[in-house]
């Protein structure tokens, strides 16, 4: 396909031609890069027109994520250009962000005026968009700490060559059905967002990361399960266990005297900022060559099962979130076909985050497809008939 289509709407300035460049074994072969929401629904018509398979990138931290696209060629859709709006209203409790935004300007703008969000994520080159895409989450979340529970709006590019605004700037805003959570985590696979707008949060007066060291599993776990039981109410807990010796790290936010009221109930070391970055660091890190990184859910009660399991069948656990029950940690590939499909079997859900072309074409890296899959195919169908928006890439390869 000539990229000459894309320059009739953008100009030849923002089209470029790309080189050995692959998505999961995929050739990208162009980069185009609207810089407004109509340039972008332009070229979501123009690529529907001539069946171009598209892939919106915001900071392209997470484009590992998702089955390999159902496409000859790819044409990177960037959306660095896209860094207005840009408002932040403190009094009203909103802020409204062009996606190309990265979260690091989200946070010193929203910090600048007391406020914080939910996507004041440590990445620097993430962006609001591809962390709305594809409904990120570090360290720090509970089960009351949902991105999705914080978006009150969004604007979306349709592969048709239109513009939809859902929601609004109001926490009650939705009549009908909520197709502003419709877009979060479908990884860009029904429409472009162009522009979010979140709940601005007052910056907790204190936080404060504590730990426990543990010489065993056993031990994590436990502290673990009677720390959610407790009445601390921490916004986040990771277990880390490495060769014999880790901890459990927790994270207290709230009012100087409502943490220091929580830390009491549940002893703890007062512990550097620094050990809690080190797990998000562990979370955004790629697994060594030869190996996949999974990402093993289920309830928080089943955290410790979950770790044993990729234990047992020779994994490296990394990092288990009791909270929200989600175990991180690396496999190696030859061992994953079986062991996915042997968890998956028994109920536990097993998301592939990273893993080689060869891998991921043999796999569903989202497990099996679910209940639902007839409902989101025929979605997909409605808002993308010609299936050039990263075709394929999500649960069911929808
Ligand atoms: C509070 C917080 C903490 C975080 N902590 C961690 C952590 O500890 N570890 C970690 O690994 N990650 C963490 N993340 C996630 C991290 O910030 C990711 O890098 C981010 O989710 C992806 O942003 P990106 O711009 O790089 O997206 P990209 O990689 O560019 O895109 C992600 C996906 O979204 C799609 N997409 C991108 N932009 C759009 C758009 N505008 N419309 C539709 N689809 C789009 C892409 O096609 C892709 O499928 C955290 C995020 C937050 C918010």
């Amino acid at each position: 396909m000539s990229l000459a289509v894309f320059e009739r709407v953008l100009g030849a300035e923002y089209v470029r031609t790309v080189d050995e460049e692959r998505l999961d074994g995929v050739p990208i072969i162009g980069e185009v890069r609207p810089g407004t929401s109509e340039e972008v629904a332009a070229c979501l018509r123009v690529a529907t027109e001539e069946g171009q398979a598209l892939l919106a990138c915001g900071g392209g931290s997470k484009l590992a994520w998702g089955n390999t696209p159902d496409a000859s060629t790819l044409v990177r859709l960037s959306l660095s250009r896209l860094d207005h709006p840009f408002e932040l209203d403190a009094a009203e409790g909103f802020a409204t962000a062009g996606v190309g935004i990265s979260l690091a300007r989200l946070r010193e703008g929203a910090s600048a005026l007391g406020k914080c969000t939910l996507l004041d994520g440590p990445h620097e080159r993430a962006t609001v968009g591809g962390s709305v895409a594809a409904d990120a989450f570090g360290a720090t979340i509970n089960r009351d700490r949902r991105l999705r529970d914080e978006l009150l709006g969004l604007q979306v590019a349709l592969p048709c060559g239109s513009l939809a605004r859902a929601g609004g700037r109001v926490v009650k805003n939705v009549t009908g059905y909520d197709l502003v959570r419709l877009h979060c985590g479908a990884y860009g696979t029904l429409g472009v967002i162009t522009d979010v707008t979140l709940r601005l949060r007052p910056i907790p007066e204190q936080r404060s990361i504590l730990t426990r060291r543990v010489s065993s599993t056993d031990e994590a776990f436990r502290l673990a399960g009677e720390l959610g039981e407790s009445r601390v109410e921490p916004a986040g807990a990771a277990v880390r266990f490495r060769d014999g010796d880790g901890f459990l790290a927790w994270v207290l936010e709230g009012s100087e005297a409502g943490v220091r009221a929580r830390a009491a109930r549940f002893e703890g070391e007062i512990a550097e900022a620094r050990v809690w970055e080190e797990i998000d660091e562990i979370l955004a890190s790629v697994p060594p060559d030869g190996c996949a990184r999974l990402r093993v859910l289920g309830r928080p009660s089943d955290t410790e099962t979950l770790w044993r399991w990729l234990e047992g069948i020779g994994g490296k656990p990394a990092v288990a979130l009791p909270l929200v029950g989600l175990v991180f940690g690396d496999l190696v590939e030859e061992a994953v076909p079986d062991a996915v499909g042997a968890a998956r079997a028994s109920g536990t859900a097993v998301f592939v985050e990273h893993a080689s072309p060869p891998l991921k074409g043999r796999i569903d890296v989202f497990g099996p497809a679910p209940d639902t899959t007839p409902l989101m195919r025929a979605l997909k169908t409605r808002f993308d008939p010609n299936r050039v928006l990263a075709p394929g890439r999500l649960v069911g390869r929808v």
